[in-house]
């Protein structure tokens, strides 16, 4: 690995929260290029407001942090991706 991973912070219980997929600050340049990359709107209903980047993969393993595994959802749709 060329370098470190955000993984290596301790985000398990963030992870684990009810709606999960928080993380630290160096996220932010990732979350702006998938918002980006998505048109910033929503990917399950369009809305163009209060979006958050969910993983659509468990992080089960290090590397599940690519782009391909992240997508923009607004917080309602985030709330149902992660209501089991
Ligand atoms: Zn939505
Ligand atoms: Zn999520």
């Amino acid at each position: 690995m060329a370098f470190v991973r955000f993984d290596s912070f301790a985000i398990g219980d963030a992870v684990e929260n009810e709606i999960g997929c928080q993380y630290p600050a160096s996220y932010e340049g990732l979350r702006q290029q998938i918002l980006r990359r998505d048109g910033w709107k929503c990917q399950s209903c369009g809305a163009m407001a209060n979006l958050e980047v969910h993983h659509m993969e468990v992080r089960s393993h290090l590397g599940a942090d690519s782009e391909n595994n992240l997508i923009t959802l607004c917080t309602a749709c985030h709330s149902r991706a992660h209501r089991r």
